[in-house]
């Protein structure tokens, strides 16, 4: 994963878990971000964490002060300083035993919220109609407006036709 000085790497993952195939399994898509620890989800936590997605989806296309201070209350954990899998201590939202839901909501909330106190222009739905892509933009001028190199040139490729037809 590139460093990310916007929401770091927990704003990448709620992009990530907002941007997943519904069909795929969300122990798969964390376990490929490097997720951890990577815990267990039953069927109440998966259901839990999907509608939790669909919350984050709306923090990525109209976030405001509102959203992402219900999102913080409610996940709110005690954080906590760990050295799993024995890396340095570093900062969790929470304890490391705590359920997989429970973190990855306390993750991605402080995630999204420190996000958006940097510099909420950062937060990216794409501009492509038809396109649900959400993106951290990273770029260096922060003017990102599409998911990728394809939506934009479809979106250039229909504006030049429809100038190139007189009206
Ligand atoms: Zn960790
Ligand atoms: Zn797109």
């Amino acid at each position: 994963m590139h460093f990310n000085p916007y929401g770091g790497a927990a704003a990448e993952l709620a992009a990530v878990l907002v941007n997943a195939d519904p069909a795929a399994q969300l122990l798969d898509v964390l376990k490929a971000s490097d997720y951890k620890p990577l815990g267990s989800l039953d069927a109440r936590q998966e259901r839990d964490v999907r509608d939790w997605i669909e919350r984050l989806r709306l923090a990525f296309r109209a976030p405001t002060v509102e959203l992402l201070n219900e999102l913080l209350a409610q996940s709110s954990t005690t954080h906590y300083i760990s050295t799993h899998d024995g890396r340095a201590p570093h900062l969790h939202y929470a304890r490391e035993d705590a359920p997989t839901d429970v973190r990855l909501k306390a993750y991605t909330a402080a995630g999204m919220a420190a996000l958006f106190c940097e510099d909420a222009g950062r937060i990216g739905s794409c501009g492509r109609d038809g396109c649900e892509t959400v993106f951290v933009d990273t770029s260096r001028n922060g003017r990102r407006r599409f998911c990728s190199a394809k939506c934009a040139n479809r979106v250039a490729v229909a504006n030049h036709r429809s100038r190139a037809q007189p009206a």
